[in-house]
């Protein structure tokens, strides 16, 4: 429905657009011309002289001065990639999907081909390049799977890892493994980018090579910090949307907020105020800005308002530093970002809201000053930023969960992960926890090395417990119910619920739902669509994202192309059990119980209260045992996608974590339960392989 109204105010903003075509003044340049004003322009020769004469390659730029968009065109045009007469390719990676694609659109349009031609791209699950293609952009997660094949790099003549500051987990580990390509591979040229200025790190990392600065063209931006911490930033961000859009001079405003939900919230509400306004204030053009946005959508993000309209962007942090958008002048910032982090003490993962740093604090207000001069209202005090906020981010690989990571590392023959050569060595617990979470799902034996297992795991993009899990279901038969689910596991949202008919949004849910919980609700919905005959209607009448249910569809697809390259049979078996059991083979972890007093979940692995959603299918169902998908913390921890199952289970499908209590070492109280696990065995440096719960022999 949002997303409905959203594609209904764009195409209300086109037509207004094609009446009035002297309203898009960006457009009326060329794009010869655009390039050309770009900052980094006057550094196109010394650019390309310095990639000839150096082997590595850092670059500093402001945000905005063309560094994604440009420097693989500077070297493309002088030929640099022809070698040995042969064409190699020219890669970038990005952090974020959303970068990667959008950006590739915007280069194949500056060079004027179709995405998928000379310029493509790479994401998870989405293949855009062919024969023909010279520049393809990536994420960095499917650069490092590149690695587990081609370890020397031998398909790229240059790699840009744009967005280092970044510092994502798999840039981190792109550092090592491309310095180590290009000493296998020595006509391989590494270009490292970076919005900020620790350069020096970088340059120091990759054998002290040059640094090159792209002069910043940027104008003050006045800070505006609260007088007094704001109790809901949301609404807070809101009034003060409005109370530019009445009070300050013309300008487009960019608002960051932390996530889809948050987005569409501000985004209806935004509307209403609006609405209620009528003819008293202009009109606003309010778009929103998420990873999960359609690319069509997305793509209109950076076209210029209307004439006389003022375009307000409710972006996630996509917009700090990866996606640049023209005409921004007032910036909002709550001073929050949402983050995946891992808590090594709790061996858990969950989507967290946490402060940003004061340099991303700095990188959002500078998106105010790239035209002209801005404002910057900063939702929280003075104070709290000097004494509250970090410096600096801190990198991933040191607050998230590196199981996966360390599972393509050793694949990759790396067994020696102490000596790894991090730029950054992430926490040794938390190396410790990853290696004890591989070893649990049978990837690891018993001294650490990749088992048989492990090596067909690696071969699957996703998480090792999603990995493990689908190889379980061949085993189980019941592979092809175990795609779907993880297919529709990969996809966002696929219910949606409107505010003004939530009940029959609900109603229609209900149907689904399994008596086992949400993989099988999940696996209902889509044979449901498939019945269906995939029809739009269908999705329109059970109020269920057709998108979401296309892009399942097209990872089912992925996923079947890489069973059938491993030759592992697809065999179907709709036994709720086995399904279950299977789901358990992966995720026995993330195991909850619920306690029969007050209701609440609390996991096995350490006591923590984690609640069911009211919207899950298991809610108000009373069942003891649950495995959960993720955590997702907002005021309270809640599990995200739950099953049934049953404890008796778990021993046999995962022998490394659960084992068959003997009767006789159990206390009184200990047989009153049914699984007892055997609490911190698991501490450093001390039979560091063993957490166990026991199970009651039955
Ligand atoms: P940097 O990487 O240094 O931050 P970029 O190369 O991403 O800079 O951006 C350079 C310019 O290209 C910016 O003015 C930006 O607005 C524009 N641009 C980038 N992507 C798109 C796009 N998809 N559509 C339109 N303009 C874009
Ligand atoms: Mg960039």
């Amino acid at each position: 429905k949002r997303q409905e109204a959203t594609e209904d105010v764009i195409s209300q903003w086109r037509r207004k657009q094609k009446a009035n075509p002297k309203a898009n003044k960006l457009s009326k340049m060329s794009i010869p011309e655009t390039r050309k004003t770009l900052p980094i322009y006057s550094m196109r020769a010394e650019l390309v002289s310095a990639v000839r004469d150096n082997q590595f390659l850092v670059i500093v730029g402001e945000t905005g001065s063309g560094k994604t968009t440009q420097i693989v065109q500077y070297m493309y045009e002088e030929g640099i990639m022809l070698r040995d007469g042969q064409e190699k390719l020219i890669g970038c990676t990005q952090p974020r999907r959303v970068a990667a694609v959008s950006v590739a659109a915007r280069v194949a349009e500056e060079m004027g081909c179709k995405v998928g031609q000379k310029v493509g791209y790479t994401i998870r699950f989405e293949d855009m390049t062919s024969a023909d293609t010279k520049i393809k952009y990536m994420t960095d997660g499917i650069l490092q799977r590149e690695a587990l094949l081609d370890p020397a790099m031998l398909k790229y003549l240059l790699i840009m890892l744009d967005e280092a500051h970044e510092r994502t987990i798999a840039t981190d580990v792109l550092f090592t493994l491309l310095k180590d390509a290009a000493s296998k591979n020595p006509s391989l040229k590494v270009i490292v980018t970076s919005a900020t200025l620790d350069s020096e790190k970088f340059s120091h990392f990759f054998n002290d090579c040059p640094v090159i600065k792209i002069p910043g063209r940027t104008f003050p931006v006045k800070i505006d910090f609260s007088r007094e911490p704001e109790p809901d930033y949301l609404a807070a961000a809101l009034d003060c949307v409005m109370q530019i859009h009445v009070a300050e001079p013309d300008g487009d405003i960019l608002v960051f907020l932390t996530g889809q939900e948050e987005i569409e919230t501000g985004f209806d509400a935004l509307t209403n105020r609006m609405k209620k306004l009528g003819g008293a204030v202009p009109e606003l053009l309010i778009v929103p800005v998420y990873a999960a946005l359609p690319s069509e959508l997305q793509a209109k993000v950076f076209e210029p308002a209307p004439e006389g309209m003022r375009k307000v962007i409710l972006a996630t942090n996509i917009a700090e530093t990866s996606i640049t958008i023209d005409g921004v002048k007032y910036v909002v910032d709550p001073g929050f970002v949402k983050i995946n982090a891992y808590d090594p003490k709790l061996g858990m993962d969950s989507l967290v809201v946490s402060p940003i740093s004061q340099a991303q604090a700095n990188q959002r207000s500078g998106r105010a000053g790239r035209t002209g001069p801005g404002k910057c209202y900063r939702l929280y005090t003075e104070a709290a930023f000097h004494n509250e906020m970090l410096p600096n981010t801190i990198p991933e690989i040191q607050r998230q969960n590196l199981s996966a990571t360390i599972l393509m590392l050793k694949a990759m023959g790396i067994h020696d992960l102490m000596n790894f050569g991090f730029m950054d060595p992430p926490p040794p617990q938390t190396m410790a926890n990853a290696l004890h979470e591989l070893y649990t799902l049978d990837a690891l034996d018993d001294n650490g090395y990749l088992t048989g297992i492990g090596r067909k795991m690696a071969d699957f993009p996703m998480e090792p417990a999603l990995a493990k899990t689908v190889l379980a279901s061949v085993d189980h038969g019941c592979a092809s119910e175990i795609l779907t689910i993880v297919a529709m596991l990969s996809v966002q949202t696929v219910f949606y619920r409107p505010k003004e008919k939530q009940a029959a949004a609900d109603q229609r849910k209900q149907r689904f739902h399994s008596i086992h919980g949400d993989h099988l609700t999940y696996l209902n919905v889509y044979r449901a669509w498939e019945l269906s005959g995939r029809s739009s209607r269908w999705c329109k009448d059970n109020f269920i994202y057709e998108r979401s249910m296309k892009r399942a569809y097209d990872v089912r697809g992925q996923l079947m192309a890489i069973m059938a390259r491993f030759k592992l049979s697809v065999l179907s078996n709709d036994n709720n059990n086995t399904i279950r059991r299977a789901f358990c083979s992966g995720f026995f972890r993330n195991l909850a119980r619920r306690d029969p007093q007050d209701g609440v979940y609390n996991t096995l692995f350490d006591q923590t209260p984690v609640h069911l959603h009211p919207s899950l299918a298991l809610f108000g169902k009373s069942v003891e045992y649950v495995i959960y998908h993720t955590l997702l913390l907002t005021t309270k921890e809640y599990m995200h996608c739950s099953t049934a199952i049953d404890p008796r289970w778990l021993p046999e499908l995962a022998p490394k974590f659960f084992r068959k209590s003997d009767p006789a070492n159990l206390s009184d109280r200990q047989k009153r339960e049914k699984i007892v696990p055997l609490f911190n065995k698991y501490a450093e440096n001390q039979d560091a392989w063993r957490l166990s719960a026991q199970v009651e022999a039955k």
